[in-house]
């Protein structure tokens, strides 16, 4: 006779071969379950009777080795049973039941979609963006900013020779900056615009600055160079594309795959005016801000005052009131520098931000007086 402790559940057995249906008693002897009926006696060696996964409201069996099985006639009982006899229930199926482990999963799923779309996406889009020839992202260039001209964007008023010798100035810089020569190849371009003091670069190397900003810094070409190192970096960096293709990572590839570049030309612009840069690369930026102005002797900490400037006209603009098409309707801030997130005027300038150019006056010494600039590029 099995030992007492062992509770037994009726069931139904199948030999796995006729369709014969055996009512039978099911319980554990030792390492063996013992299956017993009016005509039939069976046993089996627990360790090789598989229970499949149990499901909320699927039939609740176990096969038998060498063929046949056993099945419940009633869930609850036969649950019952199992978790009295300690058999069957592997952790998975377990954790599949409980709330607790479900909760746990979800959070740990989320946990590795954020990370691939905090670090996995950006390096994604790196060796994408490794793989767009210099030539497209001048042609996306190229369309974005012709999609801006007129809308967002003039003929710059400047005089002539004021743009000449920001040229001249940033050219030195450069040099300063990239002694050997491995400058990334840029082309400085000037507007009169609807977005008030502003500079962005573009993917391809154009980077444009608005005539407002030229007048906003003309006693201050030091910050100029700030700004215009800034943008560099987002040039160097390919911040533009890596954007781009960080913002259209499965249409780019595809279009790459295809060898259609006429698809990201054609949705570049578009998305261009949606984006902004992320903070690390505006970080990156601000790096190259820092190490081009320290090339050109310049404390960093000057571009502080182009953030007190930038929120004074972000103010004045304010109390006038918005003008133009493109104006905000509450009027309470800048009103058309959010109109192109890659912008320099769009990124905010926080605390952290300001701290970091004034904190990298220190680590270097030798640095001439602050304002007004030494080596400045004006006449
Ligand atoms: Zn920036």
């Amino acid at each position: 006779m099995p030992e007492p402790a062992s509770p037994r559940i009726p069931a139904r057995y199948f030999d796995g071969h006729s369709g014969a249906v055996h009512e039978v008693l099911l319980w554990c002897e030792g390492e063996m379950l013992q299956i017993a009926g009016k005509t039939l006696m069976r046993q089996a060696p627990l360790r090789q009777v598989q229970w499949p996964e149990r499901t909320r409201h699927g039939p609740r069996l176990a096969h038998l080795p060498g063929g046949g099985s056993v099945q419940a006639l009633e869930s609850a009982q036969w649950d019952d049973w199992v978790a009295q006899t300690g058999l069957g229930e592997s952790l998975v199926v377990r954790a599949q039941q409980s709330w607790r482990w479900a909760l746990l999963a979800t959070a740990l799923l989320l946990a590795v979609t954020l990370s691939a779309y905090r670090w996995g996406l950006p390096l994604a889009s790196q060796a994408v963006t490794a793989l767009i020839p210099g030539q497209v992202e001048r042609q996306i260039g190229d369309t974005a900013l012709a999609a801006m001209e007129g809308r967002l964007l003039g003929p710059s008023r400047l005089d002539p020779a004021q743009q000449a010798a920001i040229r001249e100035g940033y050219a030195r810089a450069r040099g300063l900056r990239f002694p050997r020569g491995n400058a990334p190849g840029v082309s400085l371009q000037f507007r009169r615009s609807h977005m008030g003091p502003n500079a962005f670069a573009l993917p391809g190397g154009t980077i444009v600055v608005t005539d407002e900003l030229v007048q906003l810094l003309a006693d201050r070409p030091d910050i100029l160079l700030g700004v215009l190192g800034h943008e560099t970096g987002h040039v160097h960096l390919r911040h533009g594309t890596r954007s781009l293709v960080q913002a259209s990572v499965l249409g780019t590839v595809a279009a790459l795959a295809l060898g259609d570049v006429s698809t990201l030309l054609s949705t570049a612009p578009v998305l261009l005016g949606q984006m902004a840069y992320s903070r690390d690369f505006e970080r990156e930026a601000d790096n190259e801000a820092i190490a081009w102005l320290r090339a050109s002797q310049i404390r960093p900490s000057v571009m502080a005052t182009l953030f007190e400037r930038l929120h004074a006209t972000a103010g004045a603009q304010a109390h006038q009131g918005p003008t133009g098409p493109h104006a905000d309707r509450d009027g309470t801030s800048t009103p058309l520098a959010q109109t192109l997130g890659i912008a320099f005027r769009s990124h905010p300038a926080d605390a952290e931000r300001i701290q970091r150019f004034q904190a990298a006056d220190q680590p270097t010494v030798g640095f001439l007086p602050s304002s007004p600039a030494p080596s400045a590029a004006h006449p």
